[in-house]
């Protein structure tokens, strides 16, 4: 009953685009996965949902006062690292060799700049570290132990790699139950200023190996954003949204085919990457505000708002 009450909301969300100049729009993922709601017991379905309403309206506040779609998507992106529940940050998945690697990437639609890390294991919130790269230094992505040092020269919070240990992750690598916990974090947000921002936010894949690096830091793989089209966080088997060109390949469509937002994203999520055997979704936005979330798993938890009062979340 609550679910439909949600999907409701969100079919209210969809394509509604509005003429305020004072618009802005979030959305918010907190991955993609084949779940189903028989996986979770009450107390964890509130708790997601209490989180990624936290995480929103951490940057509907920022939005609302009038503040940049990067502070907006930076700010929600960190509060959802520093959450446990969520594979980002302090909930980050170990790897095989049980360690943990953490990937970020953080785009401004305005400038096409972008910064992104991959592989640091010593860095508490990788996405201000990669909003860092992108301000900071003349490069899009710093991996590993130059990232760290990086870190350390821009005054940016390093732990002790233990901080990442959670007994649940811990657990999930002794089980592998890699595609069954995913867990990705994204933003997107439009300010009022009309600049649209992305960000997104990983530990990877449960028992990845060798160094493996997935979609969430590769500009146009799994985050982009552009104003002249759209911003886009993506979450879901990493490797089918790199060799697709996930976020991208929606950016372009609009942009060489004036598609709209909704239609680009179904032609990528629904055709190109489910016929190829990628799993997993996008959140996205258009420069208008319309939000789009869509996924071929079965969930993938996400919350939207918009300036003109429309909210909602889901996660089947
Ligand atoms: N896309 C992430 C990766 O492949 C994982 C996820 O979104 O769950 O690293």
């Amino acid at each position: 009953m609550r679910n439909k009450f949600y999907i409701l909301l969100l079919i209210i969300g969809f394509g509604v685009s509005n003429g305020f100049s004072q618009t802005w729009s979030i959305a918010v993922h907190g991955g993609a996965g084949n779940m189903k709601p028989e996986n979770f017991t009450t107390e964890q379905l509130n708790e997601y949902e209490q989180e990624m309403n936290k995480a929103l309206s951490i940057g509907v506040e920022i939005l609302k006062s009038g503040g940049t779609s990067l502070d907006a998507v930076e700010q929600v992106v960190r509060y959802l690292e520093d959450c446990p529940l969520f594979n980002a940050g302090k909930g980050a998945v170990f790897t095989h060799e049980g360690r943990n690697e953490l990937d970020a990437a953080i785009m401004d639609g305005r400038t096409l700049s972008a910064g992104a890390v991959a592989g640091v294991s010593n860095v508490k919130n990788p996405i201000s570290l990669a909003r860092k790269v992108m301000e900071n230094s003349p490069h899009v992505m710093l991996t590993g132990k130059g990232a760290s040092e990086f870190a350390l020269e821009n005054g940016v919070e390093l732990v002790d790699s233990s901080y990442f240990y959670t007994p649940q992750r811990w657990n999930d690598l002794q089980r592998v139950l890699s595609k069954e916990k995913m867990g990705t974090v994204g933003c997107v947000a439009l300010d009022v200023h009309g600049n649209l921002a992305a960000a997104t936010s990983t530990g990877g894949m449960t028992n990845k190996r060798w160094g493996r690096i997935g979609d969430a830091p590769i500009i146009g793989a799994g985050t982009y954003a552009n104003n002249s089209t759209c911003a886009v966080s993506a979450t879901g088997h990493g490797e089918f949204f790199i060799r697709y060109t996930v976020a991208h390949d929606i950016s372009a469509l609009m942009e060489y085919q004036n598609l709209s937002l909704n239609a680009a994203v179904e032609k990528v999520i629904m055709g190109k990457l489910l016929n190829a055997g990628g799993r997993g979704g996008v959140i996205a936005l258009d420069h208008l505000g319309n939000v789009c979330m869509m996924m071929n798993t079965t969930g993938m938890f996400r919350a939207f708002a918009r300036s003109d009062g429309s909210t909602g979340f889901a996660i089947f």
